[in-house]
This record gives structure tokens, C-alpha cells and sequence, in this order.
């Protein structure tokens, strides 16, 4: 560094590999997303004030890992491009000290935007129900605060509103993607009250469908594998590192004509895409596809339930049965075998009697990668008594034992 004298820009041709990034890995091993150097460049501009509504010389936050895509894209790039002050906070949401610190953060340098993930908004809530360490922090050049990385149920995102005071917008992408897929464009006039639980609508420059197994168009409303229609626009991935076979082989084998996100979902009457799970999560329970994700919005209504993560269980009838995984609120008394029969109610009568729900197993935490994802088809070979891989990128592998531990004292054999 002391001899390290300035250099000039160096010119590069447009799809000159600027990074390599490696995937979280939730479903199987980690891939090497190769970005691009110009597209990209552009891309992650024009999002700055077309989706996050942004203007040069306002502060925005990325509140993210910087090794993390978002991290890549929105605390260094995307910023820095469009003339943004970046904040880079090295910290948690709670913990250090309080559950205030984003908060003050947000405070403290004005900024006028937020990005974060839902797993930071539930760690929060579960350590401050009412935002009182929150509120003693004054946000009046808050305008919206955007969610990624994960599903974020109805719950999260009500209280997520009420505590900031703000509109809070779910928006979809992936490593591969490198910006949104689908949100609410803000910069674009588009809505800042959605309807809940969406994604938001495709982005310019993707053409998001929902096609079945056999590749027909599937109708508003009903789960499907969620594909977006060539070409891709600029910033997304290249290729795969060192690996243009693999590249071809995951993303665009199955659905000729498409890029496979690997996502399941559902598009309504108005075009709004809703996020579901990964399609590998999809839960077949005699013969009724589930997706996780709706059944983790109807567990988290549960006041004292603060996260969820929902796998398949064998059954020797049905195939599969949901079993979920809860974390309470940290101060909540209820029985749990009360809290068990409310959600069978809960899961009963939004979704249906056919989601056979009735396992539950009360967990003190879930284990997730650095980026908040739940490893659900890990938790789901580990329920199962499986052989199961922990991804290096999970944040606390010990969790795996203590749940382990619960599922030997709970779970027995297949059909129980
Ligand atoms: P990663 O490449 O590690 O960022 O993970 C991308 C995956 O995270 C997506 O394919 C989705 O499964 C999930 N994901 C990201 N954002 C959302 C969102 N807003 N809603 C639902 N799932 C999301």
C-alpha cells in the first residue's frame, strides 16, 4: 500500500469479466457467476433512479454483506456510478449494541433509501416487538426502504412499514441477475403501495413468464416455474466461471428459449409476480404442489411465531406432509401445544385441509447463510434422516445439531 502509487483507468471491452461471484449455494454447490464489465455498468445506473428512485448526491444504504451480490451491485457500483454517498456499515441489525442500530444508522447520515433483507426486519421484531429502541431515532429524509434476498411474508413487511413509517418494497433478483428481476420501479411511477406479498412487476428488459413442467403458459394465480424469455438485458451474468457448459446446461436446458431462474411462482390478473420458493422446495403432498412460501405466510400471521421454515417430511401416504420449523417471539408464554393447534388453524383455513399440516417443531433459532436464506433442502434431508451438506456460506453450521437434536426427540419414522 505505501508504494502503491494512482493509476489511471484502465479500458476494457465490454464483457470483460469484472468478478466472479459465488452463488449461496441453498440448492447444491456454488456456482461462479461471471459479471460483465459495461452492461453492468449501465444496468446498475439506470436502477439507481428508475427503481430506487434515487438522485446523484443522496445517500442511500445497502445494508448488506459486501461480498454478497447486493453488496457488489449496490454498496460499491451502483452508487458510486450514479453520484450516490454510500453507507457502509459494519455491524449487525441487533446486537450491536441494540435493536436501534439501523436506525440510528439511517439517522445519523440521512439516508434517503434503504435496501436490506427480510431477515434483518424479523431479527429485529423478535428482539423489539414495538421498535422502542427505533424510535428514539428521527428518519424524516427516509422515503422507502427496499427488501431482497428472500421472501418477505405479509407480517414483516407490515411491520417493517409502521416501524420505519415509510413504504417498504419487496423486490426480486438473484447473483445471476446482478440487479432486480421484478420490483415496484419507483423512478418509473410505478405503485408504492402493491399488493402484499408481491415482488413487484418484471423490470425493463425482462420478460418474466410462468410456464408448467411441459413449458405451456400457466394461468394468473396458479404456482408454476417462474422463466424469463431470452435475450437477458445487460448486468446479467456472463457465464460461469471457467464452466460455459455448466452455464448453458443449469439455466437453459430445461426451458428451451429461457433462462431458468429456478424459482417458483405465480403472476396475477394485474401482472404483479409473486416469489414462492425455490422450485426444488416445492412440496408435493399426495399430489398438491405447496409451495414453502405460502405456507410460511400463513404460519408467520402467528403473533408469537418470529420465523419459519417449512420442508417436506416423508409420509408413507402422502408422500410428503409440511413439517414446519418455528422460532418464537423472544418474550412469548403462550403453551406450545397451543400454539401448535392455532396454527394448524391458521395453515387450515388459508390454504386448505389438502396442505395435511400438523407437524411443528419449535426451534431457538434456523440456520442461514450470510445473506439470510434458509437452507431448506438441507433442513429437509436433515427432517428426514438423510445425509445433508452444509453450504460453506452458512453463518452458524452448530445450528444443524440443536436441530438435529429436536428432530430426534419429535420426528419419528415415515407415516408417524
Ligand atoms: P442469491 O443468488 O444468493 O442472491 O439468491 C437468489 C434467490 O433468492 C432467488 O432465486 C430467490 O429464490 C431468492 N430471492 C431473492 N429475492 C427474493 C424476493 N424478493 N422474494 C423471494 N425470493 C427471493
Amino acid at each position: 500500500m505505501s508504494s502503491a502509487r494512482p493509476h489511471d483507468c484502465v479500458p476494457v471491452p465490454a464483457h470483460h469479466p469484472l468478478y466472479v461471484l459465488y452463488t449461496s449455494g441453498t440448492t447444491g454447490t456454488p456456482k461462479g457467476v461471471v459479471r460483465g464489465t459495461a452492461g453492468y455498468a449501465v444496468m446498475l445506473n439506470w436502477t439507481m433512479s428508475s427503481i430506487y428512485g434515487l438522485s446523484p448526491g443522496e445517500v442511500w444504504w445497502a445494508a448488506s454483506d459486501l461480498g454478497w451480490v447486493v453488496g457488489h451491485s449496490y454498496i460499491c457500483y451502483g452508487p458510486l456510478l450514479h453520484g450516490n454517498t454510500t453507507v457502509l456499515y459494519e455491524g449487525k441489525p441487533v446486537g450491536t449494541p441494540d435493536p436501534g442500530a439501523f436506525f440510528r444508522v439511517m439517522s445519523e447520515h440521512g439516508t434517503a433509501a434503504v435496501f436490506t433483507a427480510p431477515t434483518a426486519i424479523r431479527a429485529i421484531r423478535q428482539q423489539d416487538q414495538h421498535a422502542a429502541y427505533g424510535k428514539q431515532y428521527t428518519l424524516d429524509r427516509l422515503r422507502t426502504l427496499f427488501v431482497a434476498g428472500e421472501r418477505c411474508d405479509i407480517e414483516t413487511l407490515q411491520w417493517a412499514k409502521k416501524s420505519f413509517g415509510v413504504p417498504v418494497l419487496d423486490h426480486w433478483w438473484q447473483t445471476e441477475s446482478g440487479s432486480a428481476i421484478t420490483a415496484s420501479c419507483v423512478g418509473l411511477g410505478n405503485s408504492l403501495s402493491p399488493p402484499a406479498g408481491t415482488a413487484g412487476k418484471p423490470v425493463p428488459g425482462y420478460n418474466v413468464t410462468v410456464i408448467d413442467d411441459e413449458m405451456q403458459p400457466v394461468k394468473p394465480g396458479l404456482l408454476g416455474n417462474i422463466v424469463v424469455k431470452l435475450p437477458l438485458p445487460p448486468g446479467a451474468a456472463l457465464s460461469l466461471w471457467q464452466n460455459d457448459e455448466l452455464f448453458k446446461q443449469t439455466y437453459y436446458t430445461k426451458f428451451p428459449g429461457y433462462y431458468d431462474t429456478m424459482d417458483a411462482g405465480y403472476v396475477d390478473e394485474e401482472g404483479f409476480v409473486y416469489i414462492m420458493s425455490r422450485s426444488d422446495d416445492v412440496i408435493n403432498v399426495a399430489g398438491h404442489r405447496l409451495s414453502t412460501g405460502a405456507l410460511e405466510e400463513c404460519i408467520l400471521q402467528h403473533p408469537g411465531v418470529v420465523d419459519c421454515a417449512v420442508v417436506g417430511l416423508e409420509d408413507s401416504l402422502k408422500g410428503h406432509v409440511p413439517l414446519a420449523l418455528c422460532v418464537l417471539q423472544n418474550d412469548f408464554e403462550k403453551n406450545k401445544s397451543t400454539v401448535l393447534k392455532e396454527l394448524v388453524g391458521l395453515v387450515r383455513d388459508n390454504i386448505g385441509p389438502v396442505a395435511a399440516f400438523r407437524k411443528v417443531l419449535f426451534v431457538r433459532v434456523l440456520p442461514k447463510t450470510r445473506s439470510g436464506k434458509i437452507p431448506r433442502s438441507s433442513l429437509a434431508c436433515l427432517v428426514n434422516a438423510k445425509p445433508y451438506k452444509i453450504s460453506p456460506t452458512i453463518e452458524d453450521p452448530g445450528v444443524f445439531k440443536t436441530i438435529e437434536k429436536v428432530v430426534r426427540e419429535h420426528v419419528k419414522g415415515p407415516g408417524s
